[in-house]
C-alpha cells in the first residue's frame, strides 16, 4: 500500500478494527479513502487480541447480547442491529476465515488468531483503493481546517472518521492522547475496563502463589455470583471472572474506597455438604492438610483461606469461609494494563450517525466512544458496528453536502 497522502477526500485516523471497517464501508461506496496511523503497521491491538484466540463476537441471542453494553446499550442498539454478530461472522468468512462457536458461546475464527484475517482484510482494502499513511501521528486541525500530523504533513479531508482507540496497552498505538486534541468536546474520563485489581497480599502469600491460577471458582459481589477463573498476581488478582465484574468493582472502589469480593473455592459443593467435611474435628491435622484432604483445595485455595484467617476474617465456620473467602480490592490495576477502556466521547456530543455535533463532517468510532462491555467478543463487535455506522454517516453527510 502507498504511504504518500494526496488530495483524497475522506480520511480515517486510526487503523484498528473500527477505523478499518469505516474505511471499507466508505471505499465500497466509491469514496477515495486515506487511512492514517501513527504506528509502523496497522491493527496491532487486533493482532494482540488474536493471541488469545481472537474472540470476535458472541453467539448468544441478540436481546442478551445488547444488554452486555449496560447503559450504552440504548444508543448502541441501532448500530449493533444494523451489523449484528451474524453479519460479522459472515464478513470473516468472506475473508476466508471460517468461525466457530466455542463451548462458552464465544465466537472465534478457526485459525484462532488475527493475522490471516488482518492480512486478507488489508488486501481487500488495497483492492478497493484505500491508501494508508503509516507513522502519521495526528495532532489536530490547522487554521485552514486541514488535518495536521506530527511529521509536518497535512491533509484536507472532506469528511473524517476518528477511530483512535482507548488508552489501554499504549505500546500498541492507542494511548488516549487524543483527549487533548478535542478540548471543546465533552469526554467521560478514560478508565480501566476488564482489568485486574490490587490486593494487599502478605509477603508469604505473594511469594508462594503469585502466578497461580484459580480454576473452577465462583465470584460473588453485590448479590451476584459468577463462575470462572482468575489468576493471582504479585499486586493482586486478574483474569476472566474478575474482568466480568470489573466495571462494578471499579465503581464501588471509586465510591467506597475498596470493594469486598467473595471467592467460592468449591462452587460445585453446597455449604451443607462442605460443612459435613470441614466442620467436624480436625484430629491433629494441620489446617493446610485438613483443607487439602477434606475440601480438595489446591495450595493457592488453602493460601487464600489462611490469608483471610490471618486478616481476621469472620465466618460462622471453616466451610462458610471456603464458600466465601473475602478479598479486599483496593484499586484497579492501571489503565495501561487493562484489556479495554471505559469512558470516551460523551453521547450528547454525537448525532445518530456518530458525527461530532460541534465538528460537522467528523465522525467517531470504536473504543473512543463512551461505552464499555465485558470480554466475550462484545468489544470487537461494537468496534466493527460503530466503524460501519461512522463510515455510513460520512457517506450520507457527503452526499447531502456535495452540490
Ligand atoms: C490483550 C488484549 C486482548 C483483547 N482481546 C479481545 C478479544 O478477544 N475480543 C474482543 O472483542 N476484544 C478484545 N480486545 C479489545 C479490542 O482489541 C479493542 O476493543 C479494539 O482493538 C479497539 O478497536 P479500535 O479500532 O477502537 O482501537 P484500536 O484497535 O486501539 O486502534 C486505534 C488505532 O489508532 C491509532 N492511533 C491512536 N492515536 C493516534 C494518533 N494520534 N494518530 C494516528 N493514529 C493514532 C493507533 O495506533 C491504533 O492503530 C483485546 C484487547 C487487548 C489489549
Amino acid at each position: 500500500m502507498s504511504s504518500t497522502p494526496s488530495s483524497q477526500p475522506v480520511a480515517v485516523i486510526g487503523g484498528g478494527p473500527a477505523g478499518l471497517f469505516a474505511a471499507e464501508t466508505m471505499a465500497q461506496a466509491g469514496l477515495r479513502v486515506q487511512v492514517f496511523d501513527r504506528m509502523p503497521s496497522l491493527g496491532r491491538k487486533l493482532l494482540m487480541a488474536g493471541r488469545g484466540g481472537l474472540n470476535i463476537t458472541h453467539s448468544e441471542p441478540l436481546e442478551r447480547f445488547r444488554q452486555r453494553y449496560g447503559e450504552a446499550a440504548a444508543w448502541l442498539t441501532p448500530h449493533l442491529d444494523a451489523f449484528p454478530p451474524a453479519a460479522l461472522r459472515a464478513w470473516c468468512e468472506a475473508l476466508g476465515q471460517e468461525t466457530f462457536v466455542g463451548s462458552s458461546g464465544r465466537v472465534f475464527p478457526k485459525a484462532m488468531k488475527a493475522s490471516p484475517l488482518l492480512r486478507a482484510w488489508l488486501q481487500r482494502l488495497d483492492g478497493l483503493g484505500v491508501r494508508v499513511s503509516l507513522r502519521h501521528d495526528w495532532r489536530g486541525w490547522g487554521a485552514d481546517g486541514a488535518l495536521t500530523f506530527a511529521n509536518g504533513s497535512t491533509f484536507k479531508a472532506e469528511a473524517t472518521v476518528l477511530a483512535l482507540g482507548g488508552a489501554s496497552w499504549p505500546r500498541l498505538g492507542a494511548d488516549g492522547g487524543w483527549t487533548a486534541l478535542l478540548p471543546e468536546i465533552e469526554i467521560a474520563p478514560l478508565r480501566p475496563a476488564n482489568c485486574g485489581f490490587r490486593v494487599a497480599w502478605s509477603e508469604i502469600f505473594r511469594k508462594q502463589h503469585a502466578g497461580a491460577p484459580l480454576k473452577r471458582i465462583a465470584l460473588g459481589f453485590g448479590g451476584d455470583s459468577l463462575r470462572g477463573e482468575a489468576v493471582i498476581t504479585n499486586e493482586g488478582i486478574e483474569g476472566g471472572a474478575i474482568y466480568a465484574l470489573s466495571a462494578r468493582l471499579r465503581e464501588a472502589i471509586a465510591r467506597d474506597g475498596a470493594a469486598l469480593l467473595r471467592i467460592d473455592l468449591r462452587p460445585d459443593i453446597s455449604l451443607a455438604e462442605l460443612s459435613e467435611k470441614l466442620d467436624g474435628p480436625r484430629r491433629g491435622a494441620t489446617l493446610s492438610n485438613f483443607l487439602r484432604k477434606s475440601a480438595n483445595l489446591p495450595p493457592v485455595g488453602i493460601g487464600l483461606v489462611q490469608e483471610a484467617l490471618h486478616g481476621g476474617a469472620e465466618a460462622t465456620s471453616l466451610a462458610a469461609l471456603v464458600k466465601a473467602v473475602p478479598l479486599r480490592l483496593t484499586a484497579p490495576f492501571g489503565l495501561a494494563r487493562a484489556i479495554s477502556t471505559a469512558g470516551g466521547i460523551a453521547l450528547p456530543e454525537l448525532d445518530d450517525a456518530l458525527m461530532l455535533r460541534r465538528r460537522p463532517g467528523v465522525f467517531v468510532a470504536g473504543e473512543m466512544l463512551d461505552w464499555e462491555a465485558p470480554t466475550g467478543g462484545y468489544l470487537l463487535q461494537a468496534c466493527f458496528a460503530t466503524g460501519r455506522a461512522a463510515g455510513l454517516g460520512a457517506i450520507r453527510w457527503l452526499n447531502r453536502t456535495t452540490p
